[in-house]
């Protein structure tokens, strides 16, 4: 894509730190669009949140956690077998190994630790497939905060173990029946929550989305992944030539991205859904398949949605892709040509999956193989690269899904193909 003046103007003011600007703005994104009774406690969340950040008592609690309890900084593994197949060097950086399964603990903690400084006594959070959830439900834990986990009544019925781990983890999870009883409605039922009652209680969002301050403060406490990765790689290799993470609301994808943007030779992939294929409806690919833009959860970003301006329902094999939008730092980096982003399909992502788990002993979530699939196809064009892939979960949590994709054979055991 060429870019404009106008373009590599908001690119460098946002590697300046001036963006997102005091409204929340990246550029034509972001923003607050959310209902006149949220905007005291939005805005008290705000100076919390800027204050807190950079204090020396929260980094010193968040760090405690990270490295105690949450088991940072995460390894860095080099992929040997899949580097000889792809002719590439291949580095992992994996969240997978990060308490409960995936980068998702890093925003939930930080959350909380910031909730509980900012004098919040109970939690709420929504989560699609579950692993927000469990996340927030063990941050909760953790600090001794009540957690109500609100969940789509669909998805309470297709992610059942993750639905058991909150209750033990001693969340509340209450089922939600409006909308589309999914992802898209828990959220709006979360914030409705907050709304009631917005001095007590503290909303943990799960992605880098929703009005200003979250997409900001989610990239902030996700960035805890790109900082280690160059630091290590800085150390044992070199830094790469390309980058690759998934991306749902984007929250994994802008914490690795973001200490490389001002890297400019260093390219920087987003691998998106591609579900069963280009047709609307068939795949969650927001950014590598549209442009058109809109307001969902309080932020202007770019979303999918028909002739009639109805949000896509949208398909992907991994439920924490199965989003109709976007985090509104990812539609800006997309506008100002900083970040590309392209998608992978069920079936790539599924393939990815087995050839990781086979070649490296290791099993990645659905989620992440859309990442591994994306990297392997771009390396086919780019030998002797050197590449890192955010690992953002491990795939335990997938094997229903799994099961019911790449099958079992006649005696009940995993199919040899796996
Ligand atoms: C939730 C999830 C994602 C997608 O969320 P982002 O906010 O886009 O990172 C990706 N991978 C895993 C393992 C997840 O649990």
């Amino acid at each position: 894509m060429k870019t404009t003046n106008d373009q590599k103007e908001l690119l460098d003011r946002l590697l300046r730190g001036d963006l997102p600007d005091k409204e929340g703005r990246f550029g034509p994104f972001g923003g607050r669009y959310v209902p006149e009774t949220l905007m005291p406690a939005i805005n008290k969340l705000t100076d919390g949140v800027l204050r807190l950040l950079p204090s020396e008592n929260f980094k010193k609690r968040l760090n405690y956690e990270l490295k105690s309890w949450v088991g940072r900084p995460t390894a860095m593994t080099n992929a040997k077998a899949l580097s000889e197949l792809w002719g590439s060097e291949v580095w992992l950086k994996r969240e997978d190994l990060a308490h409960t399964g995936a980068h998702k603990i890093n925003n939930a903690i930080g959350q909380a630790i910031l909730a509980q400084e900012l004098g919040a006594t109970r939690i709420v959070a929504e989560t699609g497939a579950g692993q927000h959830g469990v996340a927030s439900a063990a941050a909760c834990a953790r600090l001794g905060l009540p957690c109500t986990v609100y969940m789509g009544q669909i998805d309470i019925e297709r992610q059942a173990p993750n639905v058991e781990r909150m209750y033990r983890l001693g969340a509340k999870v209450v089922p939600v029946t409006s909308g589309d009883s999914t992802l898209r409605a828990a959220i709006d039922e979360a914030m409705r929550d907050w709304v009631s009652d917005p001095v007590n209680t503290h909303y943990i969002i799960g992605s880098a989305v929703g009005a200003h301050p979250y997409p900001y403060l989610v990239r902030e406490l996700q960035s805890i992944i790109g900082k280690e990765a160059k630091s290590q790689l800085e150390e044992i290799a070199g830094l790469p030539d390309a980058i690759f993470a998934c991306v749902g609301g984007g929250s994994n994808a802008i914490g690795l991205f973001h200490p490389f943007l001002g890297d400019k030779n260093i390219k920087l992939i987003g691998i998106e859904a591609g579900g069963k294929g280009k047709k609307l409806g068939d795949n969650a690919a927001t950014l590598s398949s549209g442009n058109k833009t809109g307001v969902l959860h309080g932020a202007q970003s770019i979303l999918l949605y028909d002739e009639n301006g109805q949000i896509q329902e949208t398909h992907s094999v991994s439920a924490g892709l199965d989003y109709p939008g976007v985090g509104p730092e990812h539609s800006f980096l997309k506008y100002v040509g900083r970040v590309e982003y392209k998608n992978a399909t069920d079936s790539e992502a599924l393939d990815a999956l087995k050839e990781c788990c086979s070649l490296e002993g290791i099993l990645p979530a659905l989620e992440t193989a859309h990442a591994l699939a994306g990297a392997k196809k771009w390396s086919s064009q780019n030998k002797g690269s050197r590449i890192l892939i955010g690992m953002s979960g491990r795939g335990d949590k997938d094997m229903p899904i799994l099961r019911k994709y790449i099958g079992i054979d006649k005696d009940d055991k995993p199919n040899a193909t796996v």
